[in-house]
């Protein structure tokens, strides 16, 4: 159920500090110490799991449900225009806690984050090739 080197563990354990802000029987929300922009929080499942391919279905949907409860509180208490979800999955993907969890990082149009990609036109050959791997 928990790790005890997971630092997120610890947080849902109350044995490092947080500034939780949602909680119910599967997860908890809590603000990052990093923040992307103001209001920045995390929606955790109480059992540990490494990241989106290990969590089971039930937790996901709990997670996912409070990550929207949390984008619609942004919206409505931060004045938030946008509000972005994001799960890195695996450390090629930028995550750095291994522990799934999802970002809700509310948008405003004056703040400075920029997508990580420039959207361009791809090869169609390669996204058809892509795309049969796929199926
Ligand atoms: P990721 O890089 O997607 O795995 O996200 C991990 C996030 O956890 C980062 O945005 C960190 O700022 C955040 N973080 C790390 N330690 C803590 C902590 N003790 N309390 C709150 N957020 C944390
Ligand atoms: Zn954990």
């Amino acid at each position: 159920m928990s790790d005890p080197d997971c630092i997120f563990c610890k947080i849902i354990a109350g044995e490092l500090p947080s500034q939780t802000v949602d909680s119910d029987d599967r997860t908890i929300s809590f603000m990052d110490i990093s923040p992307a922009t103001r209001g920045h929080a995390l929606v955790v499942p109480r059992k540990h799991t490494r990241d989106l391919l290990e969590i089971d279905h039930d937790d996901l949907e709990a997670t996912i449900v409070a990550a929207q409860r949390l984008a619609r509180r942004v919206k409505e208490r931060l004045g938030a225009d946008g509000v972005n979800l994001l799960n890195s999955c695996g450390q090629a993907a930028w995550q750095t806690v291994f522990h799934f969890h999802i970002h809700v990082i509310p948008r405003y149009e004056d703040d400075p984050l920029q997508l990580p990609w420039k959207p361009a036109p791809g090869d169609s050959d390669e996204i058809a090739a892509a795309a049969e791997q796929l199926r």
